[in-house]
This record gives structure tokens, sequence and C-alpha cells, in this order.
């Protein structure tokens, strides 16, 4: 499976590679299209908490608003709290990304998302 073409995370298309998964399920992902990224697995679900809530209808825009931020800076890690990353021997030239910077890009605050829920006590 490493090594192997396989759909991005980030854009959907098959010209992404899988080149390790790190301790705690973090993910590197390269992708031709979109650029080089790590993916902590909280991310993804604050990814899936906010599809559920706001549906199919959404999920374009957020998932471009996600590829337009690997396209910008290239080297990115997906972080589900900057200042608790899973691992902390990331390359300095990655940039750190919550979900809630691409949320607050859509017009969310954090609160919509996790307001009726079990987080923020
Ligand atoms: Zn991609």
């Amino acid at each position: 499976m490493f090594g192997d073409f396989m759909s991005c995370y980030v854009c959907g298309l098959d010209k992404s590679r899988l080149v390790e998964e790190l301790p705690l399920l973090v993910r590197h992902y390269v992708c031709e299209n979109c650029g080089e990224y790590y993916l902590e697995p909280g991310f993804r679900s604050y990814v899936e908490t906010f599809l559920g809530r706001y549906g199919e209808g959404e999920k374009e825009k957020l998932f471009k608003e996600i590829e337009a931020t690997v396209k910008r800076n290239k080297k990115v890690y997906f972080v589900t709290d900057f200042r608790h990353p899973l691992h902390n021997d990331i390359p300095d030239d990655f940039i750190f990304v919550e979900f809630d910077d691409i949320f607050s890009k859509l017009g969310y605050t954090f609160d919509d998302l996790s307001s009726g829920s079990d987080y923020g006590s």
C-alpha cells in the first residue's frame, strides 16, 4: 500500500502517494496535483463532523479550500491542535493548519461545529 498511487484525500485524484504512516495514525501524502501534506486523524474527524452537520452541499467548498491551502503552501501539516501536534519532528518547512483555519474561511465559527456535542468542556 505504501508507495502506490491512490486517491488523494485532498483533491480526490489518483495522483497521490501515501508515503508513510507515522505512529498515531498520522499519514504523510505526496500528491502531484496539490502538494505534500501530513494528516492527523483528529483533523479527519473534524471534516467528518462538519460534513455530518452541513451535508454534502458544503463538501465541495470545504475540499476546495483545503486543496487551495495545500497548493498555496506546498507543504502542510493538518493538525488537530497546533499547540499539541501528535508529532514534533515534522520538517520546519511545513506549516501547521488547523481545521478551524479552513472552516473560518468558509464563514463558520468553531462554535458552530462544537455546539451540541461533547467538545470543549
Ligand atoms: Zn491532491
